[in-house]
């Protein structure tokens, strides 16, 4: 133990106690306002999906309180409590080569963590999501999915680490830069590669076939310039009631995915607004532009992995008998997150920015209160909350609260056509 260990202690502490606040505040807000419905979903939502939202989201974020003292009680073990000084003395006696020693150790800790917090995952799935009757996941289908989580960790996480971890070691003073370099084009790969080739191991992907709809869309992406063909159906109900639509990918494999369970509760008008807001992401450059901030805050982390790295008082402060690439590439990993957990604003505020923006652009080309019904339902049949702390949002969610953009998108014109 160092002066470091005090630091690290003390941010741990703070940012869970942070984030339990939080969810407290969530949740007294959330109490306050579950007897009457919002003003403006008045007759659009009944008392009885209010009660609905507001009970499933209180289920969820005790949950989510409880996930955040597991999560914060498994870093002090894995760093204080000795369980990586453990696991390293274990693969450096059965494994010679110093590179793939490493590798297993981070394997290692990232699979124990993940199977620590199973429990929470399948108590989310078969007692909160089938209480609220969302989960539609049997017990084979969860048994297979983290099969297949596990193998896609190791087949990806693997390369990518020897990669990473050779770098480190060979590439001299300036590694991080190379590290930056190597780590940047994974992303780039990874976000052109995973809406058709990672995604569909999970789901299935068919092409939006309705005809009714075919002109109207095909209509749409002229006015918008869009050139991709590809809007699919997801079969989400495999798993849950929840629907949503999104917009993925990069270059040719770019696409807009509509959740089949949505798809099936919005009309022709509201999913040609719904894919006028995806298609503002794309028009606004979103994905680009949240490459180019990550691009960036990576670079930024990779020079602070470059300085303690050579920091004796890094590996002390948290508990390391040994010090080496593997471990300081782990613990930074591990423990950077309890220090921007204060910087999460910031991230809030501009994905809400961007949603702002999409809603913009899509009351340009479609109708706004097509867009507003479409949210209403997606709300209502998600049981998302209508009445978030507005502190707990700021935080937390990347789309602003339903009746900040419902207003939003009422101070808009209509379309112009
Ligand atoms: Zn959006």
């Amino acid at each position: 133990m160092n002066e470091f260990s005090y630091i690290f202690l003390f941010f741990l502490a703070t940012s869970m106690l942070l984030k339990l606040w939080l969810n407290r505040r969530q949740m007294i807000h959330i109490i306050q306002h579950r007897d009457e419905v919002p003003e403006d979903f008045k007759g659009k939502i009944d008392l009885e999906a209010h009660q609905k939202a507001a009970d499933y989201t209180l289920e969820k974020t005790k949950m989510a309180s409880l996930s955040t003292i597991i999560g914060s009680a498994i870093l002090v073990m894995l760093t204080l409590g000795g369980i990586i000084n453990t696991l390293l003395s274990v693969t450096q006696s059965s494994i010679e080569s110093d590179i793939w020693s490493g590798v297993v150790l981070i394997m290692s800790v990232f699979i124990l963590s993940h199977l620590v917090e199973l429990p929470i995952d399948v108590y989310q799935t078969f007692k909160i999501e089938q209480k609220f009757g969302f989960n539609r996941t049997t017990p084979s289908q969860f048994i297979k999915d983290q099969f297949l989580q596990i193998t896609l960790m190791l087949v990806i996480g693997t390369p990518l680490l020897y990669a990473l971890l050779h770098v480190m070691g060979q590439m001299g003073e300036y590694w991080w830069l190379y590290a930056w370099l190597l780590t940047v084009s994974f992303t780039f790969f990874m976000t052109w590669l995973v809406p058709t080739v990672i995604a569909p191991l999970f789901n299935k992907f068919t092409p939006l076939e309705n005809e009714e709809l075919e002109s109207r869309i095909q209509k749409l992406f002229q006015r918008c310039g869009f050139k991709s063909k590809g809007i699919y159906v997801m079969d989400g109900s495999k798993r849950s009631g929840h629907g949503n639509a999104y917009f993925t990918g990069i270059g040719n494999n770019k696409r807009i995915v509509f959740y089949d369970t949505l798809i099936e509760s919005l009309n022709t008008d509201e999913i040609e607004a719904v894919l006028a807001h995806e298609l503002g992401h794309f028009k606004c450059k979103h994905v680009t532009k949240h490459m180019i901030v990550s691009t960036f805050t990576t670079l930024l982390g990779f020079a602070l992995l470059g300085w303690l790295k050579e920091e004796s008082w890094f590996f002390d402060g948290l508990g390391m008998m040994q010090i080496n690439d593997a471990i300081a590439l782990l613990l930074f990993i591990l423990v950077l997150p309890i220090f921007t957990t204060f910087l999460q604003p910031i991230s809030s505020r501009f994905q809400r920015k961007f949603e702002f923006e999409a809603d913009a652009f899509a009351s340009t080309m479609a109708n706004p209160e097509h867009l507003i019904q479409a949210l209403v339902k997606l709300y209502r049949e998600n049981a998302s909350t209508l009445t978030p702390d507005p502190v707990y949002s700021s935080f937390h969610h990347s789309h602003p609260p339903a009746s900040v953009r419902i207003e939003h998108l009422r101070s808009l014109s209509g379309p112009s056509s």
